[in-house]
């Protein structure tokens, strides 16, 4: 069923399955008077009901525990740890042979994959698709196939807590289901943007199962904003030059264009990317640039080493076209996965092995990209929009954009290049200072393997110093980073961190972070302070920026009368600023900081120094 003529599906939501008669928000199609009856004992609860509804959590977990019962030597669910409101999260795995220890499953080199669904939860598509998939599977069998080689696991409701948050006012732009949840957790925050910072129970819960787990592929099952257009199926896997080379040329030359294909061939429109546009009120303009920083679940797997494809349905389709599209990517997936299990088993191993050599770059200088954007580079793409209407709004005061159900086909220039914006050699090895424990303690959640220093030890090391900061004001994710919030390619806040060669001092007990490890780049882009979701970015090293210690004026004007008369230099060059820049002339503050500021005692606040150490080699320091 391609999308735009499925439009009967609207009218259900009207409510006649239960009798609702509340208005949709936005949705104007009258109620059809076709009821809905769905015979089959093992339809899923959103098929029961003609896909107006979506279970809650309760009757999501009835449904799974009722295939468990009835095929348990292949299915098990497994809890892995609870959410801020005390709900349970839970991974279904669907293996064919009832082995369900990843250890031996990785042994017997078969491919994991790993879905995601209800991380934004309300955008539930992927639930009910990977409900249907698991009884194709294990139930009614005709998908059983699917289950060959790879073994299929599936977060069914990850924020369960906002999953529960249910309404029908949730999602403005999205039709339907009847009621849906909320996109923040219990505490409001975002989880697709806590991947690498970890502040959220879920986050740490999502870590610990994933690093048991090490799944082969990750997918992340969401609902779009933005555009109208064709597509109903949109997905993006990233292959940008963080990506291990070999995982990006796979996913360009045959993951992408076999689950096109593959989507398209089951009644669906696949959109191999997802769908931004340059311009929010012109589409002609062309589609945008994607990069996902690890603060994203898929942005976060190229720091893994594993591949990771974002899905995305699109808002305006139905429900039964967005859970049957999400089912058929998946599907699509495991065939994929199945086929090429021993190529990706082997791109995933060759990753590790890559990321276990970033250490060693201090010998070679290899660079290692942090931070990206768009490169200027543009590559045609064929686009299949609709036709739109753009006139000047009485409402907004700016350009209408309106669309139609016309298709527009149409060759479109895509965003497509890449530029590093910032880039480091690797050390061989980071040494934190043991009082920064939430740095600390975020590095374990992420269980990066760390040791500690037995002895106090102090010495020249290499390291930054910081400054032009400047924070945002509004909260973004519960913090005040210095980026300006979703808009990740705004460099403008960071200031600059150059680095520099300084004594440091480190307690024993302090932390060492060798990069000889599997997970040096979740190691590198918390702690190098350019990454785009590091530590010092989000706030965590906020309190080196503040000076401590100041100067009283009555004991500032002795000391500069002092410097001016040893150094004729410094005398001049106050005089020079005293007579070009009147804000600074008129400032007495200004002015006698002016000398504290160039004395020993404003150099004892350390302001800016970073106070973690890039070690070229451990010798000397007190570590087993
Ligand atoms: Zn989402």
């Amino acid at each position: 069923m391609r999308m735009g003529l499925s439009l009967p599906a609207v009218m259900i939501l009207g409510g006649v399955v239960y009798g609702q008669t509340v208005a949709q928000p936005r949705l104007m199609e009258a109620p059809t008077a076709a009821p809905c009856v769905v015979q089959d004992e093992w339809a899923t609860p959103a098929e029961k009901s003609c896909y107006a509804t979506t279970p809650d959590y309760a009757a999501t977990m009835a449904y799974l525990k009722r295939v468990e019962a009835a095929a348990p030597g292949e299915i098990k669910i497994e809890p892995f740890g609870k959410t801020g409101e005390g709900r349970e999260l839970d991974i279904v795995v669907a293996s064919r042979d009832g082995v369900f220890d990843p250890a031996a499953i990785h042994a017997a080199k078969r491919p994991v994959v790993l879905v995601q669904n209800s991380i934004h939860a309300g955008e539930m598509d992927g639930k009910d698709a990977c409900l249907a998939l698991l009884r194709d599977m294990v139930i009614t069998k005709s998908k059983s196939a699917l289950l060959e080689r790879a073994v299929f696991v599936f977060i069914p409701m990850y924020n369960a807590d906002g999953h529960e948050r249910r309404s029908r006012y949730n999602r403005i732009n999205q039709d339907g289901p009847a009621e849906m949840g909320w996109r923040g957790n219990g505490t409001n925050l975002n989880l697709n943007r806590d991947y690498q910072k970890a502040d959220a129970p879920e986050t740490r819960a999502f870590l610990a199962m994933f690093h048991q787990w090490m799944p082969d592929f990750f997918v992340d099952d969401h609902v779009t904003d933005g555009a109208d257009y064709q597509y109903d199926v949109t997905f993006t896997m990233d292959d940008g030059p963080n990506v291990p080379a070999g995982t990006a040329k796979w996913v360009d030359e045959v993951a992408t264009p076999t689950l096109e294909r593959y989507v398209d061939a089951h009644g669906h429109l696949a959109s191999p990317t997802y769908i931004t546009l340059a311009s929010d009120n012109d589409p002609a303009e062309g589609l945008g640039f994607n990069d996902n920083p690890p603060r994203f679940s898929t942005g976060y797997m190229i720091l893994e080493g594993r591949p990771g494809m974002l899905v995305e349905l699109h808002m305006l389709k139905d429900y039964r076209t967005r859970v049957t599209g999400n089912y058929e990517i998946l599907a699509g997936l495991m065939e994929l996965v199945n086929r090429d299990a021993d190529k990706l088993i082997a791109l995933n191993a060759a990753a590790d092995q890559d990321a276990k050599t970033m250490g060693s770059h201090p010998l070679s200088n290899v660079k290692y990209p942090l931070a990206l954007s768009w490169g200027g580079q543009t590559t045609p793409f064929l686009f299949r929009g609709y036709k739109y209407t753009r006139e000047l709004s009485g409402v907004s005061g700016a350009m209408w954009v309106r669309y139609t159900h016309e298709p527009w086909n149409v060759s479109l220039p895509a965003q497509t290049g890449f530029k590093v914006t910032a880039e480091t050699t690797p050390p061989a090895a980071y040494l934190i200072p043991a009082q920064w424990t939430q740095v600390i303690s975020v590095l374990a959640a992420h269980q990066v393997e760390m040791t500690r220093t037995t002895a106090a030890w102090s010495g020249v090391v290499e390291t930054y110093r910081c400054n032009g900061m400047v924070w945002q004001g509004p909260p973004f994710e519960g913090r005040h980073p210095t980026f300006n919030g979703e808009a990740q390619h705004d460099a403008g806040r960071f200031g600059s961190c150059v680095l520099v060669r300084e004594p440091l001092s480190f307690p024993a007990g302090s932390v060492v972070v060798r990069l000889n490890q599997r997970l040096s780049r979740v190691a590198m882009a918390w702690l190098e302070p350019a990454a785009p979701d590091s530590a010092l970015q989000w706030g965590f090293f906020d309190s080196i920026f503040e000076q401590k210690e100041y100067g009283e004026a009555y004991v500032l004007e002795e000391l500069a009368r002092e410097m001016m008369a040893k150094d004729p230099k410094l005398k001049a060059e106050f005089e020079r600023k005293v007579a070009s820049d009147p804000a600074f002339a008129g400032s007495p503050n200004a002015r006698l900081e002016f000398f504290y500021e160039r004395s020993p005692w404003y150099a004892a606040n350390r302001v800016g120094l970073y106070p973690v150490g890039r070690l070229s080699s451990l010798e000397g320091i007190p570590v087993h």
